[in-house]
């Protein structure tokens, strides 16, 4: 084993302090229920951890090893990398789960195929908690439509388990252990208090020292000089996708807004992408179109 992945380092799993950890959560406060099986846990929780950036990300070591002091953690990963997959599921080949270590797979697939395959066949029991991550630089605003990182947690949360995605907009060693720090929190939260249903968290980590915690909302990116176009050495046209830095509009209580500031953002997300007001403002249109 791990002849076939050299660059993987696969961290030692910690001694269990689960239960000391739980009780220093504070009680759960009304407005949702927790998770049944949470309270009088007899064991660790299993938690599932994936990431889009593949197995051998060392963001993915980095959540993989400080999640071994809330639970027991099974690593189930995309073979490489797998960024802006999105929810995309593979359905037109087989797939192949490799056990690497003990609990750790790699699969010749998108971060949404190592959810759906861990909870559906990989693993022997049903994960309590799905964490996605940590992924090298941020997911904001509407980049989250494209990343593997937020639908490998969607994932989860269609599956009725409770998910988190959680990047870092500097993916140092020190935003690294800033952030799987910060999900160790996180998830003893999650755990002992669940989440409302249809929901899963999308985390961003700042750069530099942080300076508090915001539960934003989704910000809003501007698309400018998005395509690069230039010439292939046969002159060809080509193009490629990404070109130039992001840029942002600066909007009040937004995820965006948040890690400029210095604060570890989160954004509460769910899978319902109903416009409530514009459904209500098209009612007219049923006639219209009668
Ligand atoms: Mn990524």
């Amino acid at each position: 084993m791990g002849g076939q992945w050299p660059g993987v380092q696969i961290p030692a799993p910690r001694p269990a302090l689960i239960h000391m950890l739980v009780r220093a959560v504070p009680e759960p406060s009304a407005g949702f229920p927790p998770p049944v099986s949470s309270r009088g846990m007899s064991k660790r929780p299993m938690i599932l951890v994936t990431n889009d950036d593949g197995i051998r990300s060392p963001g993915l070591k980095a959540l993989a090893g400080s999640l071994e002091e809330v639970g027991e953690v099974s690593v189930i990963a995309p073979d490489r990398e797998r960024s802006a997959a999105g929810h995309s599921l593979t359905l037109h080949k087989p797939l192949r789960a490799t056990e690497i270590a003990p609990r750790w797979y790699v699969v010749d697939g998108t971060p949404t195929d190592c959810v759906t395959l861990g909870v559906m066949g990989v693993l022997k029991e049903r994960p309590r908690l799905v964490v996605s991550g940590i992924n090298l630089g941020a997911n904001l605003g509407d980049d989250i439509t494209y990343s593997g990182t937020v639908s490998a947690a969607v994932e989860g949360t269609l599956l009725g388990i409770p998910a988190i995605a959680i990047s870092a907009v500097e993916p140092s060693e020190h935003g690294l252990a800033t952030a799987a720090g910060f999900a160790v929190r996180l998830a003893l939260v999650v755990l002992e208090r669940g989440l409302p249903r249809d929901t899963l968290l999308n985390v961003n980590v700042p750069a530099g020292e942080v300076r508090g915690v915001a539960v934003t909302r989704q910000g809003k990116r501007s698309y400018n000089e998005l395509i690069v176009e230039k010439m292939d050495p046969r002159g060809k046209t080509y193009y490629w996708i990404g070109g130039g830095e992001p840029t942002w509009e600066l909007l009040g209580g937004t995820d965006y807004e948040a890690v400029v500031e210095g604060k570890i953002s989160i954004t509460p997300l769910h899978l319902d992408l109903t416009n409530y007001a514009a459904a209500e403002a098209l009612k007219g249109w049923e006639t219209l179109l009668t």
